[in-house]
Formats: structure tokens, sequence, C-alpha cells
């Protein structure tokens, strides 16, 4: 396909803020895709060049991107610059300075291939060493001079990882169900992308062989798989209801999730976000290196920091300073160690285990692993007692966890699912709905008196599933230290929209608009009817929607979680439900 076709797609893409229609553009850009350019697309349309778990990225720094523009167009930096400062999109300048250049008759004419854009595109993420810079230099370069204003403008918003075009995941999943299989089949190609973790793949699959293809989609070891979540329940007696009496109850850590692939070469770690985090762990892959007995496998579990000197859980915090930290890993793991406490085995010598009961998987799991003092089972116990459930939360809420997940033992591995076969029972929906939601920032508010000139609150969104969008539930404006808050501008600045990001659903006007990115944790002593807020608008009451009360950040960003791994409407709903039913005794 040529460049420019897909170019043109974009611009419809750009141009309007409703799924639905966004969804139509990608089926028709889908149909008359070649079956073996559709994985290249369907990156490209997402900004990206390969799925998250490869972590091959773009995101070339923009003082790059402006070099290789004064390069190719003769413009002196300040010109270039300033009609960066101007435009506050380096996309647009891209397009403006080669529309100047072309008009001087000073560039090729030949059609760029999105074949050629792509590769250009890899070797710029992957030239890694000496010379790597002049590299990606050049490569950026080529395109450019090959490339027409409207191509300009988006290969210089993909080098620099801001193509923004408000396609999402679910939106890609609806259109190739709608492009090559039927609506019945939906959640089956769903399905495939939870299990693969790879929209390209899932795609080339389905243009090449049709829905039938996916079957052959399986895990694989080293390819991380979506993780099964839970949904919350207010009380023991409901935990029982929802799964049927006897269940497996396992402590609740607070921690991080860690999806563990071994190989006889090797023992990678992957995230929730299905980051690859194995560098940030060195005690953990030692540990599952001499613990696993198999020959390869995926196995499940949380990461909790425990103190050396005490065995007791710490916070969560001590682990999360690690994110992100290039060097002194090894001290900070001798210092805080983390032991990761297993529950599941998703993969065996080649077996994919996902369809098996979670009791088989359990039982598979304590055959693959000696535990030891960094490696460990998850403490667990079944019943269909309450006072003995109740006796085990206790204990769990003594040792420093959140308090209990229960499993239904005949519960196959739902990829990527949050439902009520794992539910999460804590302390706080007993108590006083003292509980923490973790909301994605959608806009700022700007801010007045001292906090002039950042922005002073933010619009703070749960994410809705059933239709891919943020509907808002508070204005947060408190919980920030000074120093945070002047960070603010430069964290949000690069996410600032022209207008409202098509998946956000918002009655409230904004100061600023941002692209849906960081999710923070949120502690909301009370849930309220709302006629401004969106979450669960019209469930509960006509015309009034449900916000968090007196909202207060945590300082925790929550950098683990996706937007889309936020707390959704339904469980604030849930929450205001559980909430009105301990009101009324
Ligand atoms: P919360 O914000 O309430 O901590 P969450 O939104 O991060 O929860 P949930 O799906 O609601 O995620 O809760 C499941 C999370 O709990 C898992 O992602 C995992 O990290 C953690 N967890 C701790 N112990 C267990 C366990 N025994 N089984 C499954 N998950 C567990």
């Amino acid at each position: 396909m040529e460049y420019a076709t897909l170019v043109s797609f974009y611009e419809r893409l750009d141009a309007t803020t409703k799924r639905l229609e966004m969804t139509e553009i990608l089926v028709e850009l889908f149909r008359q895709t070649p079956p073996d350019e559709i994985k290249q697309i369907i990156y490209l349309t997402e900004g990206r060049i390969a799925p998250d778990y490869m972590g091959i990225e773009l995101g070339l720094a923009d003082k790059l991107a402006i070099r290789v523009l004064v390069q190719i167009s003769g413009l002196g930096d300040q010109t270039v610059e300033a009609s960066w400062k101007e435009k506050g999109d380096l996309g647009l300048v891209a397009e403006t300075t080669i529309q100047e250049k072309r008009q001087a008759g000073l560039f090729a004419e030949a059609p760029l291939a999105v074949r050629h854009v792509f590769d250009n595109l890899m070797a710029i993420a992957q030239a890694a060493g000496e010379g790597s810079q002049q590299a990606k230099i050049d490569r950026l370069a080529e395109l450019l001079r090959a490339a027409k204003p409207l191509e300009a403008k988006y290969i210089v918003r993909t080098v620099v990882g801001k193509m923004r075009l408000g396609v999402a995941d679910m939106t890609i999943v609806d259109a190739l169900a709608a492009a090559f299989a039927t609506k019945e089949q939906r959640d089956a190609v769903e399905r495939a992308y939870n299990v693969s973790s790879d929209l390209g793949d899932v795609a080339s699959v389905l243009a090449a062989r049709g829905i039938d293809g996916l079957a052959d989609l399986h895990l694989k070891v080293g390819r991380p798989i979506l993780s099964m979540l839970c949904e919350r329940v207010p009380t023991l007696k409901e935990v029982f209801e929802r799964l049927g009496g006897r269940c497996a109850f396992e402590y609740k850590y607070d921690g991080l999730r860690m999806q563990v692939h071994v190989t006889p070469d090797a023992v990678q770690i992957f995230s929730r976000r299905l980051e690859n985090i194995t560098s940030q762990f060195p005690e953990i892959v030692g540990a599952v290196r001499s613990a696993f007995t198999a020959k390869d496998g995926i196995i499940e579990g949380e990461g909790v920091p425990v103190d050396p000197n005490t065995g007791d859980i710490l916070p969560f915090q001590v682990v999360s300073h690690r994110r992100g930290r290039k060097f002194d890993v090894d001290a900070v793991a001798a210092e805080f160690p983390v032991t990761l406490f297993l529950f599941d085995c998703l993969l065996k010598d080649g077996e994919d285990l996902t369809m098996r009961t979670y009791a088989d998987r359990r039982q598979t799991l304590r055959t693959v692993i000696t535990a030891g003092e960094r490696v460990k089972f998850a403490h667990t116990v079944d019943t269909d007692q309450e006072p003995e459930a109740e006796k085990f939360f206790e204990e769990a809420i003594q040792l420093g966890c959140e308090g209990l997940v229960a499993k239904a033992l005949d519960s196959v591995y739902e990829a990527g699912a949050r439902g009520y076969r794992w539910v999460k029972i804590k302390r706080d929906y007993q108590a006083e709905m003292v509980d923490t939601v973790d909301l994605v920032v959608v806009g700022g508010l700007a801010g007045r008196g001292k906090r002039a000139g950042t922005w002073g609150a933010l619009l703070m969104a749960a994410y809705d599933k059933p239709t891919d969008t943020f509907k808002t539930a508070c204005k947060l404006g408190t919980g920030f230290t000074d120093e945070m808050l002047a960070t603010f501008p430069g964290k949000f600045g690069p996410l600032r929209l022209e207008h409202r990001h098509a998946r956000v659903d918002s009655a409230m006007e904004a100061d600023a608009w941002f692209e849906p990115r960081f999710v923070l944790e949120v502690l909301g002593p009370e849930i309220t009817l709302s006629p401004i807020h969106t979450a669960a608008r019209g469930a509960v009451r006509e015309g009034s929607g449900l916000a968090i009360r007196f909202p207060r950040f945590t300082g925790r960003w929550r950098d683990d979680k996706r937007p889309e791994d936020a707390t959704t409407v339904e469980e604030i709903l849930g929450m205001f439900r559980g909430q009105l039913k301990a009101v009324k005794g």
C-alpha cells in the first residue's frame, strides 16, 4: 500500500472524535489492506511499530526531529523552533516545512510505500550504540525527503511518539471483527488478542485465514498474556454466593503482579501492563531459575517487598521506587528484596493450561516449583465456611495484606477479563467506605493564587468497559505537594490536546484536555450522586452520575496500570450500592 493512502485514512480519523465513525473508517482501511501488510498498518495506526511487550519504542527526541527538519529544509534553527512554539505540534511544523520546499520543486515525486516507512521507523527505533544518533537522523531525513507534506506530518508525529489518533486497542478489535468476522465472533477476536497480546498478529491471521485461523494463536513462552482480574465484593457472604460455595481463598498481597516466563535460556518477568520488567528484579530472576523444575513455563504471582531482618511484608512503595531506575538495582534489591508469592501456572512444557480449572493449574504449579526464601506459594485455604474465611481474612490483614482474593476452583483463566470468577474482598469495604480508587487524568483546571501557572486541580475519570470510554468521577485538588504541582506542566503538557479526547465522556468543561495516560490513586471516603459527572450516569437516578466525594490523592502514581486498568464505572457503582447497604445495615 502507498503511504499516501494510509495517510488519507489518518486524516479522516484525525477529524473525528466519534468512536463509531472511527471504527467504520478502520473497517474500510482494513478491507483494502493487503493481508501481508495489515500487521504493520495496525502498529502504525496505533503510533507504534511493535507490540508493547517487545519493548521496541520510537519516541525520538523532539530536538533531534527539529534538527532533521532544519537540515532538509535549509531553514534556520530559530525559524523551525519558532514555528514549533507557535503550532505546538512537530507534525504540523513538518507539514508546512515540506510544503514550502515542495513549492520550490526541491523534492522527488516517487510515491512512498508503507513498507518503506515502516522499515525506516524500525531502523530508527533499533539503532543503538556508537553512531546511532547519526543513523537515526539519516533515516528520518531520507523519509522526509521522499514525503509529501501530509505524509511528513504523520511520519514526524509517529517518530516522536505523538501519533494520537485516539484509536484504542478495543476500537481496532471492533473494526477487525467487523471487517473479517461476524458480530457474534467479536469476543473471539478480543480473546485472541488477550492471549497473544499482539493485535498485529491477530489481524494478519484474520486477514489471511479468517476467524478459524485464530485457533492457532496459542499462548507462547516469551509473549505475555493479559492478566485475569477480579471484581470487588463487599461481604464474605456475597463471595460464597458469587462463587457457588466452596472456593479458594488467598491472601491479597499489595505488591506488583508478575508473570514470569521461564525457558532453559532465560527468565523474563512481565508486568500487568505487559512491560518487560526483568531487569528491575534480579533477585526474582535468580530465585525462579533455581526453583523452577520443568523445561519451560509461565507462572504468575505477586511480588512483594519483604524486610530482610524481620520477614515482614513492607509497603508497596519500596518496590515502586525501582521502576525506571537504570542502575543501583542490585543495591536496592539487597536492601528490600522482593518475594514472589505464586498462585498460578498458565503453561508447562509447551502446553497451554489456561482452559484447565484453577484447582488443576494450582496443582501443576506445585509440581514445577520448589518453594524457597524468595519464591513461595500464596497462602491459601479452600473452604465453604464463613467463620473459617473470616479468620483467614483477619490473619491476612494482620500480616500486612489488603484482604483476600477468592477464586472459583473450577474457573478457567480468562485473559484480560475482570469478572466474578475471581473476586476480591478488602477490609475497607466492610468499614466505613475508606477506600481508594484508581482514576485517569483526562483534563486540567487552571490554578489560582498559589497554584497560578500550573494545574490547580485535575479532572479524573473512571474506565467504562462497555463503551471503552473514560467517564468523569471527580475534580481532584487535594493531596498534592507544592513540588508535585510544580512538575504538572512538564508532566501533562506533552499530553495536551486541542479538544476533549475522543474517548473521554465529560459534561464538564476543563481548561485543558489531556490524552488519558496517567492513573492516580485517589482516596474517596464517600460516593455521591452528582449532576455534573458522567460516571454511571442514569444508572441510579435519571440525569445523575456518581462522583467521589472529598477526593484526595494518596501520593501513589499507578504507573503499573494502563488507563484501561483504572477503576471501572461498574466498580464505582458496586461500591455505591455496597455503601448504601452498609448505611442501611
Ligand atoms: P487494587 O487497586 O484493589 O489493589 P487492582 O485494581 O490493582 O486492585 P484487581 O484486579 O482489582 O487489581 O486486583 C487484583 C490484583 O491483586 C492483581 O492484579 C494482583 O496484582 C493482586 N493480587 C494480590 N494477591 C493476589 C492473589 N492471591 N491472586 C490474584 N491477584 C492477587
